[in-house]
């Protein structure tokens, strides 16, 4: 895409659009009327969660900006119970926007990824988790974030 050009739509048909509609499961870890946080299913580390807006927005570039605000917020508290649940020693905090960017998935999300020391990020899009092990995870973060 030239920079001249109109970004692309936001694409209804998007997987993470799918999920917050509800037509497929997803292993949940919070959601307010805005924001939604699941696991990652090829998860680049253990606790590996994406948090999304609920808002139609395809890239960083589409939300408001008061509306970032309030997801970089709840990206801060996903992150924060995130770290604590797995005890881990520090945390990778990522966006990629269009496909020149990384983009797989065309719906805004941030990945935020526990980190511990001398371990490895395992690579974007390797492996499928077993859902049991995303379930058991997205309720170690969610007690997190309940204190
Ligand atoms: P990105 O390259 O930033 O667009 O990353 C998209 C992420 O979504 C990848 O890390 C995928 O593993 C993840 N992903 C794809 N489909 C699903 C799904 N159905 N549920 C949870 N995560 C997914």
């Amino acid at each position: 895409m030239s920079a001249l050009a109109s970004p692309p739509a936001y694409d209804d048909g998007n997987i993470f659009a799918k999920i917050l509609r509800g037509e497929i499961p997803c292993a949940k870890v919070f959601e307010d009327e805005r924001t939604l946080a699941f696991m990652d299913v090829m998860p680049q580390g253990e606790g590996h969660t994406l948090v999304i807006p609920k808002a139609r927005a395809r890239t960083l570039l589409d939300i408001a900006p008061d509306a970032l605000a309030g997801l970089i917020v709840q990206v801060q508290r996903v992150a924060t119970a995130a770290k604590a649940a797995f005890s881990a020693d520090g945390l990778t905090v990522f966006q990629f926007s269009e496909a020149a960017g990384g983009q797989t998935v065309f719906h805004l999300h941030f990945h935020v990824v526990p980190r511990f020391d001398g371990v490895p990020l395992r690579p974007h899009e390797g492996g499928m988790a077993d859902a049991a092990v995303l379930k058991d995870h997205a309720a170690r973060i969610a007690a997190a974030l309940r204190g």
